[in-house]
């Protein structure tokens, strides 16, 4: 099935999990190649497991999944696919977070990880016609020692890395838990956002603001409960990347209809839209461009919004090469037609 044009405006992908992009075929290929056992009879039973019914029977599936990649070549080859698939969704422009703590803990050093996907990544202009960025995620319900020490095995790679990202279970994980290891990121000259705001109520969003000192906030859904905090996102201009299908998947809003995505845009907040994990989610990223037109009455004037938003809250100003891409892509939103 080909998108609809309206779906596939060039856009930038800003909160995008590459583990979470696993498709089932590719989920078997790896385990043939690599001689791990599935627990699944075939893709279309394993297919039936992603419709999981709750964030922890999608987590453990998550993680369990992971055990297929070991190489180099199996990172690379998880990237290629996302990319292809993300050219084809209007994709110009990802940057893509990895959880290097989840693969260390199998035995798979970050140095596989890293290698594997920048492998993928530096030919994705050429391919797939997408510039990307890669951010190294820490899993918030680990320690912040862990943290620490991945963000110390991660050094000899920073060139390849643009900046750090927090990730999994929010509740009684707070932002400040990591203050230091976010502070050490700074003074490496990386780039900070954070998952806030998703299960978590403002006080999240708030901690990774100026506790952390983070740049954007990953997901940020809940910041409309507090007024105050909704000025402050909008006065500083803190982008805030939505992931509205994967909202609906584990359950933090009942239905897309109810998502608040219109009145963020309208009260002036600096919104995205991306897919998250879009393997488990039920959609990428231009598929969840079309879900809102869909179901929220985003209108095509309001997609261009969101497009643009996209450029204007990536990481493309670290270099004159990086500004020209930038004023590129928003130049092809701006002239595209639907
Ligand atoms: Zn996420």
């Amino acid at each position: 099935m080909s998108l609809a044009p309206l779906a596939r405006i060039p856009k930038a992908e800003l909160h995008l999990h590459i583990e979470g992009t696993l498709e089932p075929e590719l989920a078997f290929e790896l385990a043939a190649r690599n001689g791990v056992t599935l627990p699944y009879a075939d893709t279309e039973a394993l297919r039936q497991a992603y419709l999981f019914d709750d964030l922890q029977s999608f987590l453990d599936l998550y993680y369990a999944l992971m055990a297929v990649l070991l190489t180099e070549d199996d990172f690379a080859d998880l990237a290629d696919a996302y990319l292809a698939r993300a050219a084809e969704q209007g994709v110009r422009h990802a940057e893509i977070f990895f959880d290097p703590q989840a693969h260390m803990a199998r035995g798979v050093g970050m140095g596989t990880v890293v290698e594997g996907l920048t492998r993928a990544l530096a030919r994705s202009e050429e391919r797939h016609g997408i510039s990307t960025k890669l951010i190294m995620c820490f899993l918030r319900d680990q320690s912040a020692e862990s943290a620490m020490e991945t963000l110390r095995a991660a050094e000899p790679y920073l060139d390849r890395i643009v900046g750090v990202g927090l990730d999994s279970a929010e509740v009684g994980n707070p932002a400040s838990k990591f203050r230091e290891v976010y502070a050490a990121a700074g003074e490496l000259g990386l780039r900070k956002v954070a998952h806030a705001g998703e299960e978590g109520d403002p006080s999240y969003v708030w901690e990774a603001l100026d506790v952390l000192g983070v740049e954007r906030v990953d997901h940020g859904l809940r910041s409309m409960e507090d007024p105050k905090l909704v000025e402050r996102l909008v006065r500083d201009r803190v982008p805030l990347t939505l992931c509205p299908l994967s909202n609906v998947r584990l359950r933090t809003i009942d239905v897309l209809e109810d998502h608040p995505l219109r009145a963020m845009m309208d009260a002036g907040l600096l919104c995205t839209v991306n897919s998250d994990d879009p393997a488990y989610f039920g959609g990428y990223v231009g598929d969840t461009f079309h879900a809102v037109h869909e179901a929220l009455g985003i209108d095509p004037e309001r997609v261009r919004q969101l497009a643009r938003n996209s450029f204007e809250a990536s990481f493309l100003d670290g270099s004159e090469e990086d500004e020209a891409r930038r004023a590129r892509y928003l130049a092809e939103v701006d002239a595209y037609e639907f």
